[in-house]
């Protein structure tokens, strides 16, 4: 049976969902994710697992469509708003999805495929009230393919169950205790799992309320904080950047007024990508809240967080949420001395089950004894986990070393001229790699030799960019992640 659902027959007439400056109650999105299975199912009794794709904007129907895809047996596979058509088309083939649901703002854009693919296409305005009889699901079924954001590659479709959900709804509801009287603001994409899981699932699982934001900007979200409901709110670095820049721009009465709010809030939360510690002050002095840092994957949800009730350090992810265990390994898989860096590999129900189609993918993300490879490299300072990077692209081998860009990024950060960098390595012949770091200026002048100098004094040379480049802005993707790669290619 799928917990999240059956616990929603509990909430009743509580507000589920906010959206189009309208109030849907839990029985309503129960009522409606119904009509939509009916829909779905015709004449048959199971989708068995066929894979249900749709685009619908983050909203009420949102959530119906997703909840009427499971209560038929689908599996849902969210399409990303942003998305032009050809990544769209990849995700209809990768996952062969037998249909689409979509409303009314895509339908042109989506009308190429209409007649050259052989998927039905089913308008979210024509499903109309209908119920019928609902198979049973039991939670060892797969229930949603999520994309990689595509950070370092092509994305991936990971598959998870209805367990795995299960078990990423429940550690994060215990460990940031989750209540009925939690209003969540949602700004996030939904075809990711900070938006659908973090928030829209976390929210939905505890009887509280979901509210979404029209459409995307930072004035749109004060003036909503403004109305005094929303009391968590979750986003990734990008966006907190966004909304320190225009706070700084605006009278000082209005800012008194929104800080006199925001202190109020229960919990703020960043993730996604690591949170710089300059944006963590500032915020802080913004909103009175140290942002609860977290770190998680779409193939595991959250795994390791900053604690909810203790001191939260800058610059760290924390310790593993409950159910999830987190080892640091080397190359070989061994664990490595305490202290050391090494692979943040995880065990745990919030794993998932496979990349959809990808056997071989499958069996390299994991080691002989079942543990997940992430990636990432952390160590474990004190009493917390610390990031230091993607081990594809932030940990810089040159020399002999193994540097992390992101310690020399939180340096640049330092300089009052700088608004925003990424560091990367470039291949050398000599070196293995170079440092090669690519600068956006907050204002006025700044070259090369000014930063070689300035930063000779911070950091070690082996530790200092030997390259600079000068942006507009960095290279990002839909989910505000800087694409180093793409950063890489400006220095060869
Ligand atoms: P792809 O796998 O396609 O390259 P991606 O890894 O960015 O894309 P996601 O699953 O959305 O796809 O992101 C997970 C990654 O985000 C983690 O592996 C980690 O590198 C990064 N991440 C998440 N939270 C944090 C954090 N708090 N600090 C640093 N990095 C983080
Ligand atoms: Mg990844």
């Amino acid at each position: 049976m799928i917990t999240l659902i059956e616990r929603a027959s509990s909430f009743k007439d509580r507000v589920a969902i906010k959206s189009d400056g309208k109030n849907y109650t839990y029985n309503q999105l129960l009522a409606q994710s119904e009509h939509v299975s009916a829909h779905l199912l015709q004449d048959k009794k199971d989708l068995n697992l066929a894979r249900i794709a749709f685009l619908v904007p983050a909203s009420f129907s949102y959530a119906a469509v997703q909840w009427g895809i499971w209560r038929a047996g689908g599996i849902a596979v969210p399409l990303c708003e942003k998305h032009p058509l050809p990544s769209i088309q990849y995700v209809l083939e990768d996952t062969e999805a037998t249909t689409v649901i979509y409303t009314e703002a895509f339908e042109q854009l989506l009308s190429p495929l209409f007649k050259s693919t052989n998927i039905r296409f089913l308008k979210y305005a024509t499903i109309t009230p209908k119920i019928c009889e609902l198979p049973k699901i039991t939670i060892d079924r797969s229930a949603l393919i999520l994309y990689t954001s595509g950070t370092t590659g092509f994305p991936k479709g990971v598959v998870t169950t209805h367990a795995n959900i299960e078990a990423q709804i429940t550690a994060l509801t215990t460990s940031w205790e989750w209540n009925k009287n939690d209003h969540v603001l949602n700004v996030l994409p939904l075809h990711h799992v900070h938006g659908i899981i973090n928030m829209l699932s976390c929210a939905l699982w505890s009887g509280a309320c979901c509210e979404f934001l029209p459409k995307f900007s930072p004035k749109a979200i004060f003036d909503i904080f403004l109305k005094g409901e929303v009391n968590v709110f979750m986003a990734v670095p990008t966006i907190y950047f966004k909304l320190i820049t225009y706070f700084n721009e605006l009278p000082q009465e209005e800012q008194q007024a929104i800080s006199n709010y925001l202190l109020k809030f229960r919990l703020m939360v960043s993730g996604s990508a690591a949170l710089p510690v300059s944006v963590l002050k500032e915020w802080k002095e913004i909103s009175g809240h140290t942002l609860l840092e977290r770190y998680g994957m779409t193939e595991m949800g959250m795994a390791i967080s900053n604690p909810y009730n203790e001191t939260r350090r800058p610059g760290h992810i924390g310790q593993p949420l409950h159910g999830v265990s987190i080892r640091l390994a080397d190359e070989k898989n061994q664990i490595v001395t305490a202290g050391e860096p090494g692979e943040i590999q995880i065990k745990g129900p919030n794993v998932f089950k496979e990349y959809w189609g990808k056997p071989e993918a499958t069996e390299e993300a994991f080691t002989v004894d079942g543990w997940f490879k992430s990636g990432d490299i952390a160590i474990f300072d004190v009493d917390s986990y610390q990031i230091l990077g993607r081990n594809s692209v932030d940990i810089i081998k040159s020399g002999g070393y193994k540097i992390s860009a992101l310690e020399i990024e939180e340096v640049l950060r330092t300089h009052p001229q700088i608004k925003d960098c990424g560091v990367v390595g470039i291949p050398d012949l000599e070196w293995g790699e170079i440092i090669g770091a690519s600068i956006v200026i907050k204002s006025g002048k700044l070259f090369a030799e000014d930063l070689t100098s300035w930063i000779q004094e911070k950091l070690p040379a082996y530790k200092t960019p030997k390259k600079y480049l000068f942006q507009e802005d960095l290279p990002r993707n839909v989910m505000g992640k800087v694409t180093k790669n793409d950063i890489k290619k400006l220095f060869i």
